[in-house]
């Protein structure tokens, strides 16, 4: 086959190298096609880049330099270019960052393993650089060469050495490092649907195979079998030969996860999270380019790998936060996963018991489909929940565990079943308070309170990770003996439930309490194994897990998550209320959730309580629209930080004073305020946001209105669709 351009053609390379264009060079000998990866000169360097498209000719001709090396990946596709351009110009975020996020595996021909062996056959055509390659591999007899090592050996480029395949002269194997992976059978055999399930696989599988772009929410409780019914959407796209990509919000959810596809296929799928080694990493990123990884599981950013042809991707519990990614592309994975699907007509299956309010109203107007399960899959059903009204409780001072709740855990206790106490604090206390000032420990560089562990004896900021001994005088006016924890956290819960019921096994699951994945992982086998009569937990056990002999949950503090301003504070909470009850009862005995609470009258208490989830969406839906902000308008955030906040202040002020053209489009200003989390490691954040109708291209707008010049220690970030507002 003819390479896109032919030796000496002008190509445009887009870099890795933080530089806003894209740059000229000449294509190597043998050429080179449109999105080959590439080693491009720059300046004294060598950096990493992809041919973009032709070159653009508007440089001093004589001077443009050749690409010095071409990596043996595959290309990266038309449609992989195009998502990452989309993804860029939808985040304002610049086209080499998203390059970067793509190409991870930081030394490609490493990633690569492919090997060469001389045949001993003499190829047709003898120069001076295959003369070279050939007495390299005779001084080496017998051994293989990767692509990059037999080049430098030889001082040839790698095209010489693709030649040399071509001509019969040198032998091309994997190595066996790199073996691929088995094949997924999307015939193994697998579970009997219910009737209500098999519905729900079936209409999936049609919307996979018309090989049309299409999303569906796949809404169903925890327990109703939705893993179940999309792995038949993946079955369908192995039957197509296509690639499916399952995203899952906790890499914690992974071990278990990944038993079940095996068994569902056969063969364990490719994984990609942060927990993989380097090796595997390769491994992984070219056999996903090749189409030899057939199906990978993997966190957010797994949707940046260069994808052969991507048929399917599930975004399991599509409302969790942590699709957000929060620092460098401010993308929301569930969202850019329908942008990828829609370029390269594939299927989204979007998976949850409790949807984001973007999802359900996408649904709710027909441009996502949508598909119910309606029960909890055999005999399980969903707990029963009550809520323990506070102000009838007596409860003595520093205890949390009201009677009521104490008398179900006791019950529990002696009918050997399981009790979840759940409280999303870490540590021991969130405020630690000095008795002779009322002053509460605070991070020095943070706007945020130092939260006792007792567990590492020492205060932790929580936004900055700074740690300092619990003090024994009071920082702020040097009294000795006064400081108190004030507030529960679950290590103190753990003490008062050890307290109160001293028979009992109690056990912590806190991601802070281990040091590894793989530690946690184990912690959650040994309890589901019947290792532990009260878990004590924070939101790590509302997601997944399944502990079968737990049929009583206990949430300690129901309104935690209803205070402050947040618009989308209903929202997080009805979602994590009903994720943690859901692990209630998901074997034969019926559950049970309490919720303490000071407000049982709350709204969302109400509808969390009442199991009306329409009528919450209905009713968040209404708020929203009467409000204009998502999913019923557009909005973004613009945050300045710097270490002085006067001076974050004055920029934000500058913006506002600069925002009538913005206005006269129909775009509100608000702010400057201090943002969400107004001070991090020592940098003070102030935040405007921004709000339109959702007909205004809102990009556009801001992309021209930021573009103010800011001295060094100073930083802008827009933040498009923020998490709260
Ligand atoms: P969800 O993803 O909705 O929480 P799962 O697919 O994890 O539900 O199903 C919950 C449990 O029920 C799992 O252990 C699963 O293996 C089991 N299960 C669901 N449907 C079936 C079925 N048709 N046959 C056998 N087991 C099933
Ligand atoms: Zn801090």
């Amino acid at each position: 086959m003819q390479p896109d351009f032919s030796e000496g053609a002008l190509v445009s390379v887009l870099t890795t190298q933080p530089i806003d264009r894209m740059l000229d060079y000449r294509a190597p000998e043998g050429g080179c096609d449109l999105g080959a990866l590439v080693e491009v000169p720059l300046g004294p360097r060598k950096v990493l880049g992809v041919v973009w498209g032709a070159g653009q000719g508007n440089y001093d001709l004589a001077k443009v330099r050749a690409i010095t090396r071409l990596h043996d990946a595959p290309p990266l596709r038309d449609e992989m270019r195009r998502f990452l351009e989309k993804v860029a110009d939808y985040t304002l975020s610049p086209l080499h960052q998203m390059l970067r996020m793509t190409v991870r595996a930081p030394q490609l021909d490493e990633a690569t393993r492919l090997i060469y062996r001389a045949t001993g056959q003499t190829p047709d055509r003898m120069t001076p650089a295959r003369q070279a390659v050939l007495s390299v591999m005779a001084d080496f007899s017998g051994l293989a060469f990767t692509l990059g090592e037999l080049a430098e050996a030889a001082g040839v480029t790698p095209s010489v050495i693709k030649g040399m395949v071509k001509a019969g002269a040198l032998a091309e194997e994997v190595a066996p490092r790199d073996l691929p992976f088995p094949r997924l059978d999307p015939a193994h055999p697998s579970k009997t649907l219910t009737e209500d399930q098999a519905d729900a696989a079936a209409k999936l599988r049609q919307s996979v195979a018309s090989g049309q772009y299409g999303t569906t929410l796949l809404k169903g409780v925890t327990g109703s079998g939705k893993t179940e019914v999309y792995l038949e959407a993946v079955a369908e796209a192995l039957r197509q030969g296509r690639q499916a990509l399952v995203l899952l919000p906790e890499i914690a959810l992974s071990g278990e996860f990944l038993r079940r596809v095996e068994e569902r296929f056969g063969a364990r799928p490719a994984e990609w999270h942060s927990g993989i080694t380097m090796t595997e990493r390769r491994r992984v990123w070219k056999m996903i380019g090749t189409g030899d990884a057939q199906v990978v599981v993997g966190a957010r950013s797994a949707l940046f790998l260069p994808f052969q042809d991507l048929g399917l991707v599930v975004v399991d519990e599509e409302h969790d936060g942590s699709y957000k990614q929060g620092d460098g592309v401010l993308y929301n994975a569930r969202d850019m996963a329908v942008l990828r699907a829609s370029l390269n007509g594939g299927h989204v299956v979007l998976a949850s018991a409790t949807p984001s309010l973007e999802t359900w109203a996408n649904a709710d107007s027909g441009k996502y489909a949508r598909i119910d399960l309606h029960s909890r899959f055999g005999v399980a059903v969903m707990p029963d929940m009550h809520a323990i009204d506070m102000r009838a409780e007596k409860l003595a001072g520093g205890h949390w565990i009201s009677p009521t709740l104490q008398g179900a855990v006791l019950q529990r206790l002696q009918r050997g079943e399981q009790s979840l106490l759940f409280l999303n604090r870490r540590g021991f206390a969130p405020v630690t308070l000095c008795r002779a000032c009322g002053q509460q420990v605070a991070c020095e560089e943070c706007d945020a309170r130092m939260v006792e562990h007792r567990f590492l004896n020492r205060l932790v900021c929580h936004q900055c990770g700074a740690q300092r001994p619990v003090p024994d005088a009071c920082p702020s006016c040097g009294v000795e003996g006064k400081m108190v924890p004030v507030g529960p956290g679950v290590e103190r819960l753990e003490e008062e439930a050890k307290r109160t019921f001293p028979e009992a096994r109690v056990v912590v699951l806190s991601s802070d309490l281990f040091g590894t994945a793989r530690a946690l992982k184990e912690r959650i086998a040994e309890i589901a194994d019947g290792g532990a009569d009260i878990i004590i937990g924070t939101q790590i056990v509302a997601k997944g897990h399944n502990f079968p002999n737990l049929t009583l949950v206990g949430v300690i503090d129901a309104d935690l998550g209803l205070q402050g301003s947040d618009l989308r504070a209903a929202e997080k909470t009805f979602q994590l209320m009903r994720q943690v009850a859901g692990r209630a009862g998901r074997a034969a005995a019926k559950g049970v959730a309490l919720l303490q609470t000071y407000q049982p009258e709350h709204p969302v208490l109400r509808a969390i309580l009442s199991g009306d989830d329409e009528g919450f969406w209905q009713a968040e839906a209404d708020q929203r629209r009467a409000a204009g902000v998502p999913p019923y308008g557009r909005m973004a955030g613009i945050i300045i930080s710097s270490p002085d906040l006067q001076a974050a202040f004055d920029i934000g002020n500058r913006l506002q004073r600069a925002a009538d053209p913005l206005r006269a489009r129909g775009i509100e200003v608000y702010g400057p305020a201090p943002a969400p989390i107004a001070r991090v490691r020592g940098r003070h954040r102030v935040r405007l946001l921004v709000k339109a109708a959702k007909s205004v291209h809102l990009q556009a707008a801001l992309a021209q209105w930021c573009a103010l010049p800011l001295p060094p220690e100073m930083r802008l970030t827009i933040d498009i669709d923020p998490q709260s507002f």
